[in-house]
């Protein structure tokens, strides 16, 4: 495959408009950066690799085309009274960092405390999905996934924590493996009531391995 590399003229053009780029465009910027590592991108093994490099930006950034609110917007009022905390542990965390466009692999764990409704568990792991699949920093992505659960639901509380691996360090710069960041959320009765946050922390704590990156 022998893409034409985009002109210096469209490269220096700002982008602030931002139009999306076409697939053979996104295509040739890889190739740009395969010769700038130094490889050939003519050689046999990296023919395809811009090709299925931007099917691979599709996946792991497919969360911009994705509106996470919408998915809480179907949630159900018949619970017999519950109100206690719903905790969905564990959800596997994978995302891009926004620095240096290499994964944060980590865990994140959700809770809320229903007031009227809840929602089918599957939903919150899929707002999770929905903000991680963008680049992100740790803080924000915490942040985003707490607030949009609290909007759609209206809850007495929400708590999020997330603890993962950004290879950003791990592999690159200071390489540290095995350092993690954790960070939190806490809204409503999660942030006013100590005794509630200790719960969930320690309903969390128990049996979550650390991280793998
Ligand atoms: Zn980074």
């Amino acid at each position: 495959m022998n893409l034409p590399l985009p002109s210096a003229a469209k490269l220096a053009k700002p982008d602030v408009t931002a139009e999306r780029p076409s697939r053979s465009e996104a295509e040739a910027a890889v190739r740009t950066l395969l010769l700038w590592a130094g490889d050939d991108p003519e050689r046999e093994g990296l023919l395809d690799t811009p090709a299925r490099v931007a099917r691979a930006y599709e996946e792991f950034f497919s969360g911009y085309k994705e509106d996470p609110t919408a998915l809480l917007a179907r949630s159900f009022e018949e619970t017999d009274g519950y109100d206690e905390m719903v905790v969905l542990r564990d959800i596997r965390l994978e995302s891009h960092c926004e620095h240096h466009m290499v994964p944060i692999i980590g865990r994140v764990h959700v809770a809320y405390l229903p007031k009227d409704r809840v929602v089918g568990i599957s939903k919150l792991a899929r707002v999770v999905e929905a903000y991680a699949r963008r680049l992100q920093i740790q803080e924000k992505l915490t942040a985003q996934i707490a607030n949009c659960i609290q909007e759609a639901l209206q809850p007495r509380g929400v708590a999020v924590v997330i603890e993962a691996a950004h290879q950003c360090m791990t592999t690159r710069g200071v390489h540290k493996p095995g350092v993690t960041m954790m960070t939190s959320r806490m809204l409503g009765e999660f942030r006013d009531d100590a005794g509630l946050r200790r719960e969930f922390l320690s309903l969390v704590k128990n049996g979550a391995p650390a991280p793998e990156a």
